[in-house]
């Protein structure tokens, strides 16, 4: 079961902490989308005769484009063995919708919404330097369910500079009101060369402290579970029945095909990734050539990737396939380092898996860096 995520990379504002590819234009949209699907007609094959399952349109800012631009990427199904129950995600800025654009998405196919909320709270929003404020983020959910949408996730921010427990709190509170099936919560952070990278150089900002970060995660872990989600990836909760199959795949080292400027493929073997850049992009391909690098994954690569995954999510480390996959020197050296870390309390080992402990998955980072080959970290 494979995927296709096509990049959408224009924005109409910079927010603060953005650190993805995109570029602050209104683009020639129309000639983007047919440079997408050359580009997708061009590697055709790329995914041999794998079922697709799951669509996904992520950006940058896809609701840059009209419904009918989007109904004619998508299709670009025809060049694929498309499942007919597909999932097919479109992330959107809260302030670029309304009942027809819904309707339209409905109309090209789009049958789950990804609405980037970040936060309920106007002073985030302004601080982050978003376009939209909470009122628009509100009418703009529940314009989305009125349309008709089950599958709807929105995307939170935690650990902002400047909020605190209470306000993260009353976040999840006002979030979980509505009848969304997944949520996505990222805690910020503040990478160079970003806006808010910037700032904090300068000293005019700083990042929460740690014990507030730490209880803002439990909080959400809390919270979560009570309102009836499954926590099965670290930044990730579903309803039973609703995790991102799209997401699952990226963690169970499935195959998929990225189109679009810097999107990332990956078929098992070898990862590659197009050029960053969406002007020598179109340019290559409206030249019938691709612009990528790609690098051959070896075993320890491979290992260290499916450590890095697997630790992340509900499923866990699968101890037999390890064993399967990288032999009895992998299995050893994956039990031997996760002892000292089940005594610690950071990881427990159910059956055949190994999982991080809620305390565990405060420092992931850190266990998955362990535990990971020497000279790959
Ligand atoms: S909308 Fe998304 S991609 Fe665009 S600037 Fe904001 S965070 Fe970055």
């Amino acid at each position: 079961m494979a995927g296709i995520y096509i990049h959408i990379p224009f924005c109409r504002k910079l927010c603060s902490y953005c650190d993805f590819y995109h570029v602050i234009t209104q683009a020639e949209n129309k000639s983007y989308v047919g440079t997408l699907i050359k580009e997708a007609d061009i590697r055709r094959e790329y995914l041999g005769n794998e079922n697709v399952s799951t669509i996904y349109i992520g950006g940058g800012t896809p609701s840059v484009l009209s419904p009918e631009e989007i109904g004619i990427l998508l299709d670009l199904r025809k060049l694929f063995r498309v499942d007919e129950n597909c999932e097919i995600t479109i992330e959107l800025n809260p302030d670029d919708i309304d009942m027809v654009y819904l309707q339209g998405l409905r109309d090209s196919g789009v049958n789950r919404v990804s609405l980037g909320i970040q936060s309920w709270r106007d002073s985030d929003l302004k601080l982050m330097n978003r376009r939209h404020n909470s009122a628009q983020a509100a009418a703009a959910l529940e314009l989305t369910l009125k349309a008709g949408f089950e599958n709807v996730t929105i995307d939170l921010i935690y650990g902002i500079p400047g909020m605190t427990t209470a306000d993260w709190s009353s976040n999840l509170d006002i979030s979980f009101a509505y009848d969304i099936k997944h949520l996505s919560a990222y805690h910020l952070t503040i990478e160079p060369g970003t806006v808010f990278g910037k700032m904090k150089e300068k000293g005019m900002l700083s990042e929460i402290d740690e014990d507030e970060s730490s209880s803002q995660f439990h909080l959400l872990i809390e919270k979560a579970i009570s309102a009836g989600f499954i926590h099965y990836e670290i930044s990730n909760f579903g309803k039973p029945g609703y995790f991102s199959i799209h997401n699952s795949n990226y963690w169970k080292q499935v195959s998929y095909l990225g189109l679009g400027p810097s999107a990332h493929s990956f078929n098992g073997y070898s990862r590659q990734w197009n050029v960053r850049d969406v002007k020598k992009y179109v340019k290559a391909v409206e030249s019938g050539s691709l612009l990528f690098e790609r690098e051959e994954l070896g075993k320890k690569t491979r290992f260290n990737e499916y450590i890095m995954t697997s630790l992340r999510t509900m499923w866990g480390i699968d101890l037999e396939y390890v064993e399967k996959t990288f032999d009895k020197e992998g299995y050893d050296y994956v039990v031997n380092l996760s002892g000292k870390m089940v005594d610690y309390g950071l990881m427990k080992q159910e059956n055949k898996t190994l999982v991080l402990t809620n305390q565990g998955k405060m420092i992931s980072d850190n266990i998955i860096s362990e535990l990971m080959l020497p000279g790959d970290k």
